[in-house]
């Protein structure tokens, strides 16, 4: 058994020019508690970056023979925790980050999973095709990443979440055995139960995930965009769920309510930003025609620029955060998804038990993923850095979702944040037998293990 430092020396020589000492970078992740509370950190002996999947075998062989865990990161963006080391080694999977095969007649793309959506994405644009995928954080998230977390996308109301891109996956098992979830190619089999849907959301606890087979389509050739307002936020989300009943959905809906429309836009009423892909302009003519007729009849019709006001700020998420701090405040996002019937009673309920909330500021929402059976309602809190009150926003967010038999987590994944709640949601035994039947040695990593501050 090698221990410490020998651990180090014995995986610099089994990896040579792949190891770092300098783990800083992979001790904290974008979960908001590293901001808050300085102590905050991870623990790693080392980071290595493999060049292939040979390396990653080998690694995992030396992590069974050594005891020493593998955590699993891509581009570290998580909101949870779930990318931070506990001790053992990190995994940086960002090198593994090459395009296999771009099969276009079969509308298909396999992927190294170390790719960020961003290089993916403009890779596949320059050839006239889109993976439609784009969360706001794009330019760091890895594939590997989004689909662990089980990730969603901007426009996913037209084209899903990850769980809809995903083909099939291929995987270095705890055993060091290598698989693909499907062995064979076609669009859909019913041979068996779909194993991938394991790993998308798995957040690298059954398997390392170092390729993907995954759905892409044509750039869209005609965008239509429009703007609405509403005075009330009832009516405003409403008649966005109507939309859906139309023969085309919206690639993206955003019903903003009044604080965050006043934040964004400047605007003092609710806001619904409308977005729709068509690849033909008949098709565009008569639906957004008929979309036309029907809002304009229920809201103001606003300047369509809006939109772009929306999709030219939606990246600079550095920028406004690092503002926010300095006005000695900072933001927490809660991404809550309910039942139709049960989203807007949810939204008054959060409303109502913050209002004058010690700490927190301001509360700004959006519905921002939409579906037939309902929608996630995306809250920003604008808080007092401290442990407490940001715990406390959590234990009150729990509750309400617990209340509204809603989730607590509608794209950002589990993490170490979140795993309190799972068991709430998810039989966790299934979890645990499937995690001790694939890592009897629990090699790999759960984000769970992270222990942040608790009041
Ligand atoms: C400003 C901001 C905006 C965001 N917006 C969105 C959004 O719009 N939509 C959305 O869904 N999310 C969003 N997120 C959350 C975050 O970006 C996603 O969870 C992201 O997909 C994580 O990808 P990553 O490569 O950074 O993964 P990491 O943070 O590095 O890892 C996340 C988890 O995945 C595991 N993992 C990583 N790679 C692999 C692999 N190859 N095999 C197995 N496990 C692996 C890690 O072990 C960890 O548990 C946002 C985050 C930020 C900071």
């Amino acid at each position: 058994m090698v221990e410490g430092a020998g651990v180090v020396e014995e995986l610099e020589k089994l990896f040579p020019g792949k190891v770092t000492r300098n783990v800083s970078s992979y001790l904290v992740d974008w979960w908001p508690i590293f901001w808050i509370d300085p102590g905050a950190k991870g623990e790693a002996l080392a980071g290595i970056k493999p060049a292939n999947i040979e390396d990653i075998v080998k690694l995992v062989r030396f992590s069974s023979s050594t005891g020493i865990q593998i955590c699993v990161r891509g581009g570290g963006s998580s909101v949870t925790g779930a990318s931070v080391p506990t001790g053992g080694v990190v995994l940086d999977m960002r090198g593994l980050n090459q395009i296999l095969d771009l099969d276009e007649g079969n509308r298909s793309v396999t992927v190294q999973v170390g790719i960020t959506l961003e290089e993916l994405e403009n890779k596949l644009n320059a050839k006239g095709f889109t993976l439609s995928q784009v969360p706001q954080s794009f330019d760091q998230a890895t594939i590997g990443g989004f689909i662990s977390t089980f990730g969603s996308g901007q426009f996913s109301t037209l084209y899903g979440g990850v769980e809809d891109s995903v083909l099939r996956l291929e995987v270095v098992l705890p055993s060091g055995e290598v698989t693909w979830t499907r062995r064979r190619g076609s669009p859909r089999s019913s041979m068996g139960p779909e194993l991938s849907r394991l790993f998308i959301g798995g957040e690298g606890s059954f398997g390392i995930i170092t390729a993907a087979e995954l759905k892409i389509r044509r750039l869209p050739r005609y965008v239509w965009k429009m703007v609405y307002g509403f005075s009330s936020y009832e009516n405003a989300i409403n008649e966005c769920r109507n939309l859906l009943e139309f023969d085309v959905k919206p690639a993206a809906c955003r019903v903003y309510n009044e604080t965050e429309a006043l934040f964004q836009f400047g605007e003092q009423k609710c806001i619904a930003l409308l977005v729709y892909h068509f690849g033909s302009k008949e098709v565009m003519d008569v639906i957004t025609a008929q979309v036309a007729a029907e809002m304009s009849q229920k809201a103001e019709t606003m300047e369509p620029r809006l939109v772009d006001v929306w999709l030219g700020r939606r990246f600079n998420y550095r920028e406004e955060i690092e503002n926010l701090k300095k006005t000695g405040y900072m933001p927490e996002t809660v991404e809550i998804g309910a039942k139709w019937s049960r989203l807007y009673e949810l939204y008054l309920e959060v409303m109502r038990r913050f209002k004058d909330r010690e700490g927190v500021a301001g509360i700004g929402a959006h519905v921002s993923h939409l579906y037939d059976q309902g929608a996630c309602m995306y809250f920003t809190f604008l808080m007092k850095p401290d442990v407490n009150v940001y715990r406390n926003i959590w234990s009150t967010m729990a509750e309400v979702a617990r209340l509204h038999d809603a989730t607590i987590s509608h794209h950002h994944g589990v993490g170490a944040l979140k795993y309190e709640y799972l068991q709430e949601e998810v039989p966790v035994s299934i979890i645990e037998s499937l995690k001790r039947a694939l890592d009897p040695e629990r090699i790999l990593q759960q984000p769970r293990s992270f222990r942040w501050a608790k009041s």
